[in-house]
């Protein structure tokens, strides 16, 4: 099944809020027009603190938003894709087992703050 555009947005916002993640900006149907076309920009509009990150249908401009944040937010993104990166680093290495668990920790604790700061300012 073919997601619909918005269930598309928010996989792209989890992926701005991650690291990694798969191409997830291809194929997509717009709501308004029906066109289906791949995301080649992702567009940043910036209201004082906050900025909007959305694509648009290239052939009715139909906006599409992803993700708002504020700078505290990016800090969060930033300090988790950072603590992510580590991890990547640190997996099959051996390291002790509680460096790991704390890296775990310190990344879930991130993970959580950021995600309830991006549903607040959505
Ligand atoms: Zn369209």
């Amino acid at each position: 099944m073919k997601d619909n555009v918005e269930r598309r947005a928010l996989k792209i916002a989890a992926k701005i809020m991650t690291a990694g993640g798969r191409n997830m900006t291809s194929n997509i149907m717009c709501n308004a027009c029906g066109n289906i076309f791949d995301v080649k920009k992702i567009l940043t509009k910036k209201h004082g603190d906050y900025e909007v990150q959305y694509f648009v249908c290239p052939k009715c401009e139909r906006k599409y938003q992803i993700i708002t944040t504020d700078s505290k937010l990016r800090d969060l993104i930033r300090q988790r894709k950072r603590i992510d990166r580590k991890f990547q680093l640190m997996r099959g290495k051996h390291f002790r087992k509680e460096a790991i668990q704390k890296m775990e920790f310190e990344l879930s604790e991130v993970k959580k703050a950021s995600e309830r700061m991006a549903k607040g300012l959505k």
